[in-house]
């Protein structure tokens, strides 16, 4: 008889007998997801050459899965908005925020993006989380790349707790439902509580 054992690796409830790996649905994709998140590098000012420092081989972002920096919002499902945020720039960045698949994440990275930074002036926002809901800050001028791999991993703690794809059913009509069976009235924020690496 195959031994037993339990395993908090792919998900709660999961169960490894032999070769085969009993888990929840929504535990398997919050594991696949969490484990390939895409970037939408919004690099807006010096926070962004640290943003491309991560994914240089000292630190190895794809360690993490998050390697596949898209530059399309329709390729993409975490915007790290890294840099200063302009009036100007404020409705582009919400803009491509919208053109983004849900379900979606934003990461403030640096002082600048969490709260406008030391720029307390007219032309810059304070904090691009009056335009978007942002998931994790990273606090810093500019934070290290280290601190956006720590960021990267809250992020994956947060998206393997989703419970979204809880609302997976069967028999009902299909022009409720999306990719996977997901619901398409469910909003993905609700609920949504920011972490602060
Ligand atoms: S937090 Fe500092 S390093 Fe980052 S964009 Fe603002 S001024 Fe530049």
């Amino acid at each position: 008889m195959a031994s037993t054992t339990a395993s908090t690796e792919i998900g709660y409830n999961s169960k490894i007998e032999g070769e085969v790996v009993h888990t929840q649905l929504d535990s398997a994709i919050n594991w696949f997801r969490k484990n390939s998140l895409w970037p939408m590098p919004m690099g807006l000012a010096c926070c962004a050459i640290e943003l491309m420092a991560s994914g240089a081989s000292r630190f190895d972002i794809s360690r993490f899965g998050a390697e596949v920096m898209r530059f399309s919002p329709r390729q993409s499902d975490v915007m790290i908005v890294a840099g200063t945020v302009t009036y100007k720039m404020a409705s582009a960045v919400r803009r491509i925020y919208d053109q983004m698949a849900g379900p979606k994440w934003v990461i403030a990275m640096g002082a600048c993006a969490s709260s406008g930074g030391m720029y307390r002036s007219y032309a810059t926002l304070q904090g691009v989380d009056r335009i978007v809901p942002v998931d994790v800050y990273i606090s810093g001028c500019p934070p290290r790349p280290e601190a956006l791999l720590d960021a990267l991993i809250k992020l994956q703690e947060k998206v393997k707790r989703d419970r979204s794809a809880k609302n997976l059913k069967q028999d009902s009509g299909p022009a409720q439902y999306g990719r996977l069976g997901l619901r398409l009235d469910s909003p993905e924020t609700a609920g949504k509580s920011a972490v602060h690496a």
